[in-house]
């Protein structure tokens, strides 16, 4: 393999002058040299004339361009973040969308860490001292209701819940839950893909409430989601803990939520805590 020459090209220059998607092999140019997409090429009412130039003569295929899109590399834009990806320009974002290295933000004030959900959650627990907990989907889990944000993790998935208690006197806590997702964009209305059930219980005064909702997704770019802002906000007395468990939601082809016959949820087994 001979070696390779890096530098930087203008944008413009890998892009379909017609639909402004980057260019992929084969590429067609006219007499003069103006090049099209293959997608575009077929979809031209008059082949014989340049969409550019007017040139006559029709379109041909572009060897050389095709061979410099082929060996074309561009890094990955999560490098800062340890992905060592190359892809071609016009995959780039292909890869974009499941790069394991894309980015979500430490939601403490005044932090700047970013980084995967794996390298986040060791962050919350080793320099916040957040407490964390594994997650099964589908287990009940009990958690311990504490003043601040308790981590639910899925080592599966690489997804983190974080599940906030805020005290709410004389009422008890305030419980919220939500996913951490690196391809979830802060503000964006993104489709929740879990549910979460809910529920607490105070034997001595004979009180119990559970709850079954869906969660929101967020790279916590803007911080944690406000309550008032369409997070989950549960209310539940003075209570030592509080049992969750986490699905996810399983959508028909309209994306309609696929609601199993009503989990009995008292059914559900729980984790073996570890
Ligand atoms: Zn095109
Ligand atoms: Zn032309
Ligand atoms: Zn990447
Ligand atoms: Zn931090």
């Amino acid at each position: 393999m001979s070696a390779a020459i890096s530098g930087s090209i203008e944008r413009d220059v890998l892009e379909c002058p017609i639909c402004m998607d980057p260019l992929q092999p084969p590429v067609y140019q006219c007499a003069v040299g103006h090049a099209i997409c293959s997608s575009c090429h077929a979809s031209l009412m008059n082949k014989d004339m340049c969409h550019t130039c007017s040139a006559t003569g029709g379109y041909n295929r572009c060897n050389a361009l095709d061979k410099i899109l082929e060996s074309f590399r561009v890094p990955c834009t999560n490098a800062k973040y340890g992905c060592t990806a190359e892809s071609h320009y016009h995959e780039a974002d292909e890869h974009k969308k499941s790069c394991p290295h894309t980015p979500c933000f430490c939601p403490e004030p005044d932090c700047v860490f970013a980084g995967s959900t794996v390298a986040l959650l060791a962050h919350l627990t080793g320099d916040h001292m957040w407490p964390s907990t594994e997650l099964k989907y589908n287990f009940k889990l009990t958690v311990d209701v504490q003043e601040g944000i308790h981590a639910l993790h899925n080592r599966d998935a690489g997804l983190l819940f974080l599940m906030k208690f805020t005290p709410v006197p004389p009422f008890g806590h305030a419980t919220s839950v939500l996913c951490v997702d690196p391809h979830a964009t802060a503000t964006e209305e993104a489709e929740c893909k879990f549910r979460c059930h809910l529920s607490s219980s105070n034997i001595d005064i004979g009180w119990q409430k559970t709850s079954d909702f869906q969660v929101r997704s967020t790279n916590l770019s803007e911080g944690l989601l406000a309550p008032e802002d369409g997070g989950y906000s549960f209310v539940a007395p003075n209570t030592a803990s509080i049992t969750v468990s986490i699905a996810r939601i399983m959508r028909d082809k309209r994306g309609n939520e696929i609601r199993l016959k009503r989990l009995r949820q008292s059914l559900l087994p729980y984790a073996i805590a570890t």
